[in-house]
């Protein structure tokens, strides 16, 4: 006997249909005997459609009662779930987050799982009960709901397999697998039997929907695989794991983030402790800053730009601009119509001259790049944002054909 831990995405589950087929995948895995706790997403488009209802009553909702409204989504798909396999004639209940032991920090909006209490799944369990828990939630220590980061259902799975030691964790969702760049989008995307915990985590950092990144950093820390699957195709999925040994793949993929925008202060002083000031500014507010890029100095000034999360960006104008006169600035200007493309690959840190082949990929595609960052593993270009989809296309060609 094992325990099994399976999520199910919001397709998986969207319909009565989706539901009796999740429901026999479940009871499938039930009737040999072992032990099932199932994480499952909001219905389809459930958490979108609040968000718009919310949006209808209040253009600036606060964090708690988002939260309070959108945990309701997977309150209802983890019932329905429930009902469906309780008609089939199983024994089964549905817990919430906080039911299910989850504590979180106290961030609305995007709390983080501080620990996981399985006590109330475990005496499920025992009874035989096939679990069905919602994911995207937890309490924080005022006793409110809170859910963790659009995607987050993928790390209430996680986090459950990884405090119950569960002996297999399998993330359904609507495609077959994890592919070199998003297979709903790119042509020719080749489906990856395996890839690396830390190849994964830079794909799913960098734009690569298919697994929430904090599920793969946990995966990752506690060393558990995960699979990745439809659970329409009933094919074999990707493997996410500790890759060692395997001949590292050049390059494992291409990904694409639109949620970006550019900030640039323009003219400031050429002298030391600039940058210190711009970049603390923004971290005491915790906006995270991505790429930077600094100008040479000219005539005793230079101009600083950098990206941030597109979210982010009222709040850091709302620092920056009144801050500019202070620093020196003549101006700050932003550009929210820009993307990132990276390219992801553990194996291009032995090998010289992956950089070249992505820029040539963009040159011939005629797409002019405005910053550039690399890690050990990616390469990161920001364009205009209308280019994107050319660029990843392009790009993916040149690593792929
Ligand atoms: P779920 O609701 O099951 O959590 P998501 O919509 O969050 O599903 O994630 C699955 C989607 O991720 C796919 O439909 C696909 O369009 C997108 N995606 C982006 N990049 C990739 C990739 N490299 N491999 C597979 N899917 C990807
Ligand atoms: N329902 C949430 C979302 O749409 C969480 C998830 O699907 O993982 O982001
Ligand atoms: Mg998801």
């Amino acid at each position: 006997m094992s325990l099994i831990v399976q999520k199910f995405g919001g397709t998986s589950v969207a319909n009565a249909d989706r539901l009796r087929n999740v429901a026999q995948i479940i009871t499938e895995k039930y009737k040999q005997g072992n032990d099932m706790v199932v994480v499952v997403s909001a219905q389809g488009d459930t958490t979108d459609d609040l968000i718009a209802k919310a949006a209808e009553v209040n253009d600036h909702p606060s964090k708690r009662e988002m939260d309070m409204l959108l945990t309701a989504g997977e309150q209802m798909s983890a019932s329905l779930l429930a009902m469906t396999i309780e008609k089939m004639g199983y024994p089964v209940v549905s817990l919430l987050g906080w039911q299910a032991g989850f504590i979180t920090t106290t961030d609305y909006g995007n709390a983080r799982i501080k620990t996981v209490d399985p006590q109330r799944i475990r005496k499920e369990l025992d009874k035989r009960n096939i679990v069905i828990v919602t994911g995207f939630q937890g309490i924080n220590r005022y006793d409110d709901m809170t859910t963790l980061g659009r995607g987050g259902s993928d790390t209430s799975a996680v986090a459950i397999a990884c405090v119950m030691k569960a002996d297999l964790c399998q993330i359904y969702t609507d495609v077959d697998g994890v592919y070199t760049a998003d297979p709903r989008k790119v042509e020719n995307a080749i489906k990856l039997p395996m890839i690396s915990y830390d190849e994964m985590l830079e794909l799913a950092t960098l734009g690569a929907q298919v697994l929430h990144n904090r599920s793969v950093e946990m995966a990752k820390k506690y060393g558990l695989e995960l699979e990745v699957l439809s659970s329409i195709t009933k094919q074999p999925g990707t493997i996410v794991k500790e890759i060692t040994k395997m001949e590292k793949m050049l390059i494992s993929g291409v990904a694409k983030d639109t949620n970006i925008a550019r900030i640039s202060i323009i003219g400031v002083p050429d002298k030391p402790g600039l940058a210190f000031r711009v970049f603390s500014k923004l971290s005491a507010k915790n906006i995270n800053v991505d790429i930077i890029l600094q100008s040479v100095g000219r005539n005793g000034t230079k101009d600083i730009s950098f990206t941030i999360a597109q979210d982010n960006l009222k709040l850091a104008l709302d620092l920056l601009e009144p801050y500019a006169e202070a620093l020196g600035a003549t101006s700050v200007v932003y550009n929210e119509h820009v993307a990132k493309v990276s390219i992801v690959g553990a194996g291009m840190e032995s090998h010289p001259g992956v950089a070249a082949d992505m820029f040539e990929a963009l040159y011939g595609a005629n797409i002019n790049i405005h910053m550039i960052s690399t890690s050990e593993i990616k390469i990161s270009v920001l364009i205009d944002e209308s280019e994107a989809d050319a660029a990843v296309q392009a790009v993916h060609n040149k690593f792929f054909r």
